[in-house]
């Protein structure tokens, strides 16, 4: 589910989300002790594992750091150059190798993978309550305007038997938010990577995001935010657990 929110330029909305915020800068780990009212007796397989799969991650090792930061800032001073800067001019005579750096940081998911990701820390336990981790910070890339997007991930699993380490959610969101990204797909993967990670009985992915292309170009609406969700399991099978979900995120 996508929907797109654009509250009105005087109301509420624009302060509110920005005092929200400052006072959100650490992701909130809740773990429901309510008893869920419906298991679905089927778990989650692995099913389209194909989505976490990169054939361009590949490429990016076989290029040697230096080479590629090299090309890259090449690139960067055509770039300077075509906007109408003298790219000699004092200023900006670093600029591409800084911008080279700061977009290898930016797109630095395309050297993890999962596995990795999750050795050492898929644990063995009898917990089957929620595990919700809300307000994880999510900073990408669009790949259609190479512009950021940016905003809060919050994550809820039912467990079967297994967990992950909770720090371990978030670096799922990093590895998959620091690549060139649409948020629909960003979304799915997180959820997806869930599943292939401890095959709960149920995932839900939440983002709530700001997309500079939105803001900074094209329709310019600086207060609209992007949402999307991707319920997996029992979180898509089940209105209640869902609703216990999406109650306890907003919060
Ligand atoms: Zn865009």
């Amino acid at each position: 589910m996508v929907t797109v929110e654009q509250p009105h330029q005087n109301g509420s909305g624009a302060n509110g989300s920005t005092k929200e915020e400052k006072d959100e800068s650490k992701a909130v780990v809740l773990a429901s002790t309510q008893t869920s009212p419906l298991r679905a007796p089927a778990l989650l397989t692995p099913s389209s594992p194909e989505i976490l799969n990169f054939p361009k991650s590949l490429q990016r090792k076989l290029v040697t750091n230096e080479d590629r930061l090299a090309d890259t800032a090449k690139m960067y001073r055509q770039i300077i150059e075509n906007v109408g800067e003298d790219p000699t001019r004092q200023g900006v005579l670093k600029t591409p190798e800084r911008a080279a750096k700061a977009m290898m940081f930016f797109t630095k998911g395309y050297e993890d993978n999962l596995s990795e990701l999750l050795n050492g820390a898929v644990f063995d336990e009898d917990h089957d309550e929620m595990v919700i981790v809300k307000d994880i910070e999510m900073f990408s890339l669009c790949e259609h305007h190479l512009v950021p997007f940016l905003g809060k991930v919050h994550i809820g699993y039912l467990p079967n038997k297994k967990v992950l380490g909770l720090s371990k959610l978030a670096r799922i969101v990093e590895m998959f938010s620091r690549r060139l990204q649409v948020q629909e797909r960003l979304t799915k993967q997180i959820a997806t990577a869930m599943v292939q990670a401890v095959q709960p009985t149920g995932v839900a992915v939440v983002i709530e995001a700001s997309h500079m292309c939105m803001i900074m170009r094209g329709v310019q609406k600086i207060n609209a935010t992007t949402t999307t969700s991707c319920m997996l399991g029992v979180f898509r099978d089940d209105p209640k657990t869902r609703e216990e979900f999406l109650n306890l995120i907003k919060k």
